[in-house]
């Protein structure tokens, strides 16, 4: 029997524009070229949290979106705290990843307090930053992505970011070229794109984490040769729209 993999995809319903469903998408169908059975929990306001989670994705939203979910992200608060220390892996893309920071403060002045897991902060300013991101990672290499968020964010000292941007695009705040945040096994980032379709080894880094941590190592035993194919398959995809990026 095919080993289970818990992914849980965080407020679906309000936090997920720009293509971010992609990422789930991705795990999902990654996970299973490996060999592996995802089981994926789509968690929103109020639903009862599953018995096991290994990886947890969530995606960007409006302000609007953001405030819906705040008070039941409150709840979750100590459980999400507690499972980034253990290092489960998660990903946070633009709104979520403010929300997972000190704070927001919106356009409007509406502070968002975010529940401290990332030390970093976010401040909204009238002008967007909008379009294609490219940013150099030293665990990932190039990443590659599409940025729209009207908050800055500035790190805390000591916090280092998910890569540093340089030509294409604005990044964290526009200012100091950085862009996202790694904290445990825990990443930040304004990058949406969908981002895992087009950036492998980030999906590779979640996946690694989330079995290894669940089955004490990461193999592909149980991968046929027609799943390994169809992986190759997608990497070549992945490249080409990387190559068309960089
Ligand atoms: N509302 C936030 C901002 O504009 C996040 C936007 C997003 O998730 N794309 O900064």
């Amino acid at each position: 029997m095919a080993k289970t993999i818990d992914v849980m995809s965080l407020y679906p319903k309000d936090m997920n524009i720009y293509g971010d469903s992609g990422n789930v998408l991705t795990i999902r169908r990654r996970l299973e070229l490996y060999g592996y059975e995802p089981v994926i929990h789509q968690y929103n306001q109020g639903d009862d949290w599953p018995n096991h989670v290994d990886l947890i994705l969530g995606g960007g939203g409006q302000d609007t979106g953001q405030k819906k979910i705040i008070d039941d992200l409150y709840r979750r608060a100590n459980l999400l705290r507690a499972l980034a220390v253990e290092g489960t892996p998660m990903l946070m893309i633009c709104g979520m990843y403010q929300l997972f920071g000190e704070y927001f403060e919106t356009v409007d002045g509406t502070r968002l307090d975010g529940i401290g897991i990332i030390g970093a902060y976010t401040v909204g300013q009238d002008a967007r930053m909008i379009g294609n991101l490219v940013e150099h990672s030293e665990q990932f290499g190039d990443v590659i992505g599409y940025e729209n968020h009207s908050g800055q964010t500035f790190l805390r000292p000591g916090v280092k970011p998910l890569g540093t941007v340089d030509a294409d695009g604005r990044g964290n705040n526009g200012k100091d070229h950085t862009e996202g945040a790694r904290v445990h096994n825990v990443i930040g980032t304004y990058m949406h794109g969908s981002l895992l379709p087009k950036n492998p080894a980030v999906s590779d880094f979640l996946i690694g984490a989330a079995v290894s941590r669940r089955y004490g190592s990461f193999d592909t035993a149980d991968q046929t040769k027609e799943q390994a194919a169809a992986l190759a398959e997608l990497d070549r995809t992945a490249a080409h729209a990387r190559e068309s990026a960089a």
